[in-house]
């Protein structure tokens, strides 16, 4: 893996990232300006290939015009999908509509599937492009923080089941990832606060410095220019450090799942219902629990809590379960989904824990009961 950096034709400035895969090696282009010169991007890498580029109903008004116009330029025949926004769209039904779709189209294996849209859309069109004529050509054109900093890179690909959060899928590696910066002033700020969660995570795995960073630049970085190029950039040259080095998720790449058992056990229990919870939002939640539950285990400093939640809270990120609105979650519940995590081995939980800001580590022997007795302290209203 190695970070770049160039000038594009249009003036602005791009980074590339590689993601060091040997066979499926493939770069991230990092910048503003990049769905207009997505076309030449795209043909430069697979010339002659056809593409569906894949959609959600919020997205497509806003930049599917755009895209569709640099392929044109470029000569690349292709057709739109557009599929409704929201988790529920990570589902048999619409993978089962999206598939139907591309064989509809005629497109063939060297052909690609271009997701443009957030996780939910890359995760999706992700897995059809591996299941289709056995493993079409994939390109992501992440358009929310969060897809850009962590779902488009590494090839996970999947849906979800009634039973949780992305337990069907496979692992696709895309041919190319761009990262146009400027796509993101069309998010909304409680989605690119969501996306940021993904952002500090990278700084509470392993980057310390990262996360000084972030306390420092985080108004920058919501703002846009310079200091969110270099945001995105950075957390893609963190994760695709760790993609390079354990692929299939044998190892450190658990890591990344920081915050995440308990956000995708949230989720789960408020039904994906974005009302109440996004993804980011849970992920928050559960980073703030990961360092309080760290703490109850003589693992850290409370000083180290405060931090971590001071951060969150100062970008409008809740990081405590009682600040999801609605109905009161309740507890038995929230462990039956924590116990259908994929993390579960022979009723241990893995989880990830941390020994300080940026020195996180796999726990793979964490029990049940100790995560209830931090939800119920940690939770008072929830007793
Ligand atoms: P999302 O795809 O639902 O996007 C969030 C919302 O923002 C949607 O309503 C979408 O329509 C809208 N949106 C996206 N881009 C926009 C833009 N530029 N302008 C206006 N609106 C825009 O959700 P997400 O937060 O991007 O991704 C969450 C998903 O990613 C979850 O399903 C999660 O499981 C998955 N995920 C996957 C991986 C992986 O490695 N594959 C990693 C992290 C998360």
């Amino acid at each position: 893996m190695c970070i770049r950096d160039s000038v594009s034709d249009t003036g602005a400035d791009t980074r590339t990232v590689h993601v060091d895969l040997g066979a499926r090696s493939y770069d991230i282009l990092v910048g503003g300006g990049l769905v207009a010169r997505a076309g030449q991007e795209i043909a430069a890498r697979l010339p002659g290939i056809r593409a569906a580029i894949v959609t959600d109903a919020n997205v497509a008004p806003l930049h599917l015009d755009r895209l569709s116009a640099a392929l044109d330029e470029a000569g690349i025949g292709h057709v739109p999908i557009v599929l409704p926004a929201g988790e529920t769209t990570k589902s048999f039904d619409h993978l089962m509509q999206l598939v139907d779709a591309l064989l509809g189209a005629r497109l063939e294996r060297g052909d690609a599937v271009i997701a443009l849209g957030g996780g939910v859309i890359g995760d999706l069109s992700g897995f059809a492009a591996g299941i289709v004529r056995r493993g079409m050509r994939f390109v992501q054109l992440p358009t929310s923080l969060l897809a850009q900093v962590d779902s488009s890179v590494g090839g996970k690909t999947g849906i979800n089941s009634p039973r949780g959060k992305n337990l069907i899928g496979v692992f696709h590696q895309p041919a190319l990832v761009l990262a146009d910066t400027d796509i993101l002033s069309t998010l909304s700020r409680r989605e690119f606060a969501a996306g940021y969660a993904e952002v500090v995570k990278y700084g509470l795995i392993d980057r310390p410095d990262f996360f000084e960073w972030l306390e420092a630049n985080h108004a920058a970085i919501f703002a846009g220019g310079p200091a969110r190029v270099e945001a995105v950039a950075r957390c893609c040259e963190a994760k695709a450090a760790v993609v390079a080095d354990d692929e299939r998720e044998d190892g450190n790449r658990a890591l990344l799942n920081l915050g995440h058992t308990f956000g995708h056990a949230l989720e789960s229990a408020v039904r994906y219902d974005p009302e109440r919870l996004v993804h980011g939002e849970g992920v928050a939640i559960g980073m703030a629990l990961a360092h309080r539950f760290s703490h109850r285990l003589g693992l850290i400093d409370g000083q180290d809590v405060t931090r971590v939640e001071r951060h969150l809270q100062a970008v409008g990120l809740p990081t405590r379960i009682d600040a999801i609105p609605g109905p009161a979650l309740d507890v038995d519940t929230l462990m039956d989904r924590i116990a259908q995590d994929k993390k579960v081995s022979r009723g241990q939980l893995t989880f990830i824990l941390t020994r300080g800001i940026g020195q996180s580590f796999i726990a793979q022997d964490v029990v049940p009961d100790d995560v209830l007795s931090l939800i119920h302290i940690s939770e008072p209203t929830r007793r």
